[in-house]
């Protein structure tokens, strides 16, 4: 700024330096670049070093210039800001679409799913290479070889939960926070686990940005669940794991929903929707077959989380 200042009105400059040095007689300000230079004394003049006698003893202290430069600047910002706009409406647009052909279509119905889906930007939870593609449904990579899932997928596994406004909801699997923040549009908190600390921090970061502070990330092993927090009225598993995690089971209120992939890594598994009765009692139906990402552990199984 203060470069700025000397550029555009250096006898402003030298006003100002002059002041500050109680008024010697003599100083000096050497424009950098154009080498052109300024001295004050009993009379101001300037030289110029650069070889165009023209400009000499011209220094260019009008208001064109710099209301020029103010004006290009102006409007590179409006551009910019306009080209956030478009981009961020056809965001939109593109949402509505994804949901209306691919979810409200394919026979998800419930309209808090259906406004959830609509309300969260899955952009924002996509790395930036892949944001053009944030609104196809498919999975997408997150890096660590994980997948943010396919946004019929997340609205259907919604959907299985039931959940309301009131409801504390455990997901394992942080992944992105796509899957949290559709449940924390609707629920009262989130409590989600992710084993792999770097993705978990960065969920924990961008879901703090846009505002979901009733979501909660711990980074562990989820097979332990939350212990804390619990009982739970839902419980999501967004990872394949080769059994139900019975401490899951446990932390699952009566009366509760748990809707889980099961099956062996890559191989044919199946979502599967667990319901607890007021009795305690278990049942298990399958829903549809489904393609995640394992379930990993840690070799040093403990349910301390970090
Ligand atoms: N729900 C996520 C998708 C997650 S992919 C989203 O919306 O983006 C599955 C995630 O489960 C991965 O990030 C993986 O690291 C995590 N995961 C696998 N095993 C886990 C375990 N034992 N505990 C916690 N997270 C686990």
């Amino acid at each position: 700024m203060p470069y700025c200042i000397a550029i555009t009105y250096p006898r402003i400059a030298m006003y100002i330096y002059r002041q500050a040095e109680g008024c010697p007689d003599n100083i000096s300000l050497t424009l950098p670049l154009s080498g052109v230079q300024y001295r004050t004394g009993m009379n101001i003049h300037q030289e110029n070093i650069f070889p165009y006698p023209d400009r000499r003893c011209r220094p260019r202290t009008g208001i064109i210039l710099p209301v020029f430069y103010f004006l290009i600047l102006i409007l590179l910002v409006i551009s910019a800001e306009e080209c956030k706009a478009q981009q961020d409406t056809d965001f939109k647009t593109q949402r509505r679409r994804l949901v209306k052909l691919h979810i409200a279509n394919e026979g998800i119905s419930d309209q808090v799913v259906i406004r959830s889906m609509l309300s969260v930007p899955r952009e924002e939870f996509v790395p930036e290479r892949y944001r053009k593609q944030a609104y196809r449904n498919t999975p997408l990579p997150i890096g660590y070889g994980q997948t943010i899932s396919q946004p019929y997928i997340v609205a259907l596994m919604t959907e299985l939960l039931k959940v309301d406004k009131n409801d504390t909801v455990l997901e394992i699997g942080t992944g992105s926070g796509y899957q949290a923040a559709v449940l924390a549009e609707i629920v009262q908190s989130v409590y989600t686990v992710e084993i792999i600390a770097p993705l978990g921090k960065s969920a924990r970061a961008r879901l703090e940005r846009l505002g979901y502070d009733n979501v909660h990330v711990r980074i562990g092993d989820g097979y332990f669940g939350w212990k804390e927090a619990a009982p739970f009225d839902a419980i999501i598993v967004t990872a394949a794991a080769d059994h139900i995690p019975p401490p899951l089971l446990a932390q699952l209120k009566k009366g509760g929903r748990m809707c889980i992939p099961v099956g062996q890594p890559y191989f044919p598994q199946v979502l599967k929707l667990v319901k607890k009765d007021a009795d305690g009692n278990i049942t298990v139906r399958d829903v549809l077959p489904v393609a995640f990402v394992p379930f990993t552990r840690k070799d040093n199984q403990t349910d301390k989380p970090e």
